[in-house]
């Protein structure tokens, strides 16, 4: 969310990183909790900003993104205030789907439309850590399916949790799930760190079912 970049900045010291320190920002998808301090977080550090070629523009603001969409604003009120001072960031680099970053030992780009049409899950190749973004979600430490409310095209993000079955598949014995979430604020921007998702093939039968 917007000004939130203290409480990011909290965040990083904790694994020995600096605001200044950062130099790629790789952006899931345009949602508010997810690219609020975005503008912010890159005027601190200079860092580049990467996001999914169909969503960059609705992270730099040739597209109004969905949160800022006068429905959006007609339904959400208390909202506007916060889009209103919201600030666009330009993406240095649109990705492609399936491209591989050379950074963490090597970071697959998974495209996981259906929150949005351009969501892309980070699949970490050393540490077999998927970064979910909003594609899935949990509660009280268990995963679950993408979260129906905000989720506008359930068929293709139940399509993008069976492309994560798959990438599961390929390239680890998917044994236990480990959901780490971050809530910084009330709910609000949200992560989702999973080591080995074999739970996702249960997601998919069910899905399916
Ligand atoms: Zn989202």
């Amino acid at each position: 969310m917007p000004g939130q970049v203290d409480a990011i900045a909290a965040a990083l010291a904790e694994a020995g990183v600096r605001v200044e320190d950062l130099r790629r920002i790789v952006v899931t998808h345009q949602d508010i909790d997810h690219v609020g301090s975005l503008h912010d977080l890159v005027a601190a550090s200079g860092a580049r900003v990467l996001a999914h070629a169909v969503e960059a523009p609705f992270v730099d603001g040739t597209e109004l993104p969905r949160f800022a969409v006068p429905q959006a604003l007609e339904r959400h009120p208390e909202l506007r205030p916060i889009v209103e001072g919201f600030r666009w960031t330009p993406v240095d680099e649109a990705l492609r789907d399936g491209a591989r970053l050379d950074l963490a030992g090597g970071v697959r780009v998974v495209p996981t439309p259906g929150h949005t049409v351009g969501h892309v899950c980070l699949y970490l190749e050393r540490s077999r850590t998927l970064i979910a973004g909003d594609a899935l979600s949990a509660s009280d430490g268990r995963l679950a399916g993408p979260n129906q409310d905000a989720t506008p095209d359930l068929p293709a993000a139940a399509r993008s949790v069976a492309r994560l079955s798959e990438l599961c598949d390929r390239r680890s014995p998917c044994r236990r799930v480990r959901p780490v979430q971050a809530d910084h604020q009330e709910g609000f921007h949200r992560r989702l760190l999973l080591p080995l998702f074999g739970p996702v093939q249960g997601l998919v039968r069910r899905h399916r079912g």
